[in-house]
């Protein structure tokens, strides 16, 4: 379902600090999988997340959804494709620390209360629905995070460092939970450092200076 050939990405192209940040990777991951990406700071594992996210573009080789090329649409069309396919969930959460719970939800797109407050039960939010996000835990917003993530109900759900800031009992209640959206499902595909949660993934990618290892 996702495809990536040859794929190259450089920073600051043809200036003095220029940085191959991906160097011919090519990878497949297919539908339901639970995979996990690892590598050490600098490898190249965020550039891969955001260029996987459409949320930034590359230089050279083709990355496929579905069979269809990325590159070939343009930026409008390709948002579409990434609020249809692709949900983000971030170490920092990214959550508006002065909303409640729902409205972090609901904010992002035009949803009505009740499949919101659905996706808020499936994450085990629902007793505090109305409770300003400045307030929870750092699970807990991971949780309200993971719900926003999959309001579109995505395909494919990417999850930079998802438990980087979290301890570890914590970490592993949040990599249950994206376990259940993948038993539903949902392809999962996780950053992280760290062994353990790696070693609970279906498979491991290694990165190191650009490259598939
Ligand atoms: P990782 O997520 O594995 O820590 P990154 O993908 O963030 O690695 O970074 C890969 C390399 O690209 C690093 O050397 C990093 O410094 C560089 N890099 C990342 N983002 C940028 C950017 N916006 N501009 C220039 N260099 C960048």
């Amino acid at each position: 379902m996702i495809e990536i050939k040859n794929l190259t990405k450089t920073y600051n192209k043809g200036k003095p600090n220029q940085l191959k940040a991906l160097d011919d990777v090519s990878l497949k991951i297919n539908d339901g999988e639970f995979v996990a990406i690892i590598g050490k700071s600098g490898a190249g594992k965020s550039t891969l997340m955001h260029i996987l996210g459409c949320i930034d573009n590359y230089d050279s080789g083709e990355y496929l959804i579905d069979g269809v090329n990325v590159a070939e649409y343009n930026d409008r069309k390709r948002a579409q494709i990434r609020n249809k396919n692709i949900g983000i969930v971030m170490q920092d959460f990214a959550l508006l620390e002065k909303y409640t719970v729902i409205d972090n939800v609901l904010l992002p797109f035009d949803f009505s209360k009740k499949k919101v407050n659905r996706k808020i039960k499936e994450v085990g939010m629902e007793m505090i629905y109305d409770k300003e996000v400045s307030k929870l835990s750092g699970g807990q917003k991971q949780r309200v995070a993971i719900a926003r993530a999959m309001i579109m109900e995505p395909k494919i759900l990417l999850a930079d460092e998802p438990t980087g800031a979290l301890d570890e009992k914590t970490s592993s209640d949040i990599i249950a939970l994206l376990r259940k959206m993948n038993e539903k499902g949902t392809t999962v595909i996780i950053i992280t450092h760290d062994k353990d949660i790696a070693e609970s993934c279906d498979r491991i990618i290694e990165i190191k200076d650009g490259r598939i290892i």
